[in-house]
């Protein structure tokens, strides 16, 4: 009945570009940073454009926008889409702020072709997905699911030491609203993939099954100080003969869980950071994901063991800090279904996949049915000024958004009888 509704193009670059002018940086990037002032210009414009396309427009007290457009039936729960419009320091034009456009692209599609829904249909922008200013990330999300203290975050302090709350007020988008007001019949977020697979494989949609398992540790080798000149090599109590052996082992264990296991030591801090000096500790951060919370458990008991034979080994102690953890998500069969039913009637090239970043759709599954579609971004670059996706691919992940949107907004079930 639908199915030749396609989204305007030109209007969703248009805007896409738009907003990439604010805060825009002079290597084709934008800064648009958290609770700054152009996160507030960004929000202003995005806000302006909901309105004038006929929503009711409302902010809860963590800052979260929520645009909102009738159902036929406004008793029913809103079927919610959108990401968020903060980016990095140096960030790219399409992460998050895709997610948001292109919901708002399928709200005005439907206003354009004079289609109604039987569920209400909302646009929403999470605030401060990004954490780049103030940490934790996926704030908006976070807050709304209960995974994270509202108070927290309003007293979060950011490396200036400005006040997330101040900063809020400041640029006006402190809103009333107790976020987690509402439930949802389901959530879809769109983003581009931030990864080089959909391109590699020469897919225009990836089909979201879940996000992989985090956990992250510290693992800490204790030795002692020691004179590097005067110290023979086998008197050393030595914190980085050990830490070779074991990340080498860490390396291998994870090349046994190939292609999904996923090991990055992202820092090292050796004590006291001495040229000259034989490290009496070291400490070195490992992030470790993968998408089966079995593997992640053993991963988890084989570190253990690994650090503790080879610290054992060479006299030293060691130790394993847990520091943060967050299990693997599997995304609803419904909203999976929905988006594949959109992509086989469209006739996109796609494939499932699991998505290795964090998104704000992680923490909505703990409260709703969420879908995820993914795009290709150039060369999988993201988190960068260079970031690009092809504009055909960016229309045909709105058109599958619109369809996933029709699917959900009208179950077969609730369908009006008379047509
Ligand atoms: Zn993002």
């Amino acid at each position: 009945m639908n199915d030749k509704l396609r989204i305007n193009g030109d209007r969703l670059l248009e805007r896409l570009m738009t907003m990439a002018k604010i805060g825009s940086t002079p290597k084709g990037g934008v800064c648009r940073v958290a609770l700054s002032d152009e996160d507030k210009s960004g929000r202003d414009l995005f806000a302006e454009w909901c309105r004038v396309a006929g929503c009711d427009v409302r902010i809860d007290r963590v800052g979260n926008i929520f645009a909102r457009r009738r159902g036929l039936r406004d008793d029913l729960l809103p079927v919610l889409t959108g990401s968020h419009l903060d980016s990095q320091p140096t960030g790219g034009k399409y992460d998050g702020v895709y997610g948001v456009l292109a919901a708002l692209a399928v709200i005005e599609t439907l206003d354009d072709a004079g289609i109604e829904t039987q569920h209400p249909v909302e646009i929403v922008s999470w605030t401060n997905e990004e954490g780049a200013r103030f940490a934790p990330g996926l704030t908006g999300s976070g807050v709304y699911t209960g995974h994270l203290s509202l108070d927290q975050m309003l007293g979060t302090i950011d490396k200036q030491g400005l006040k997330f709350d101040d900063e809020l007020q400041r640029i006006g988008y402190a809103g009333e609203i107790q976020p987690g007001d509402q439930c949802f019949a389901a959530a879809i977020e769109i983003h581009i993939e931030q990864g080089p697979v959909l391109e590699a494989e020469k897919k225009v949609i990836g089909i979201v099954s879940g996000v992989q398992g985090m956990r992250w540790y510290d693992l800490v080798f204790t030795g002692q100080e020691a004179h590097a000149g005067t110290t023979p090599m086998d008197r050393r109590r030595d914190p980085a003969a050990a830490a070779v052996r074991v990340l080498q082992q860490i390396y291998a264990l994870n090349d046994k869980h190939a292609p999904h296991g996923r090991a990055t030591f992202g820092d090292f801090k050796a004590e006291p950071g001495s040229r000259n000096t034989v490290p009496g500790r070291l400490i070195i951060s490992l992030d470790f994901r993968h998408p089966d919370s079995a593997i992640l458990d053993e991963v988890d008991r084989e570190i253990r063991s690994i650090m503790n034979r080879e610290c054992h080994e060479i006299g030293l102690e060691g130790q394993v800090d847990e520091i943060w953890s967050m299990p693997p998500v599997t995304f609803s069969t419904q909203c999976r279904s929905a988006i594949q039913r959109s992509v086989d009637m469209l006739g996109y090239p796609s494939m499932e996949m699991i998505s290795g970043a964090g998104h704000d759709a992680m923490y909505l599954s703990s409260i709703t049915p969420t879908g995820m579609i993914f795009i290709p971004c150039k060369d999988g670059l993201s988190h960068n000024e260079l970031e690009h996706a092809e504009p055909e691919n960016l229309v045909a992940g709105s058109n599958v958004l619109l369809h996933t949107i029709l699917d959900l907004a009208n179950p077969q079930s609730e369908k009006p009888k008379v047509q």
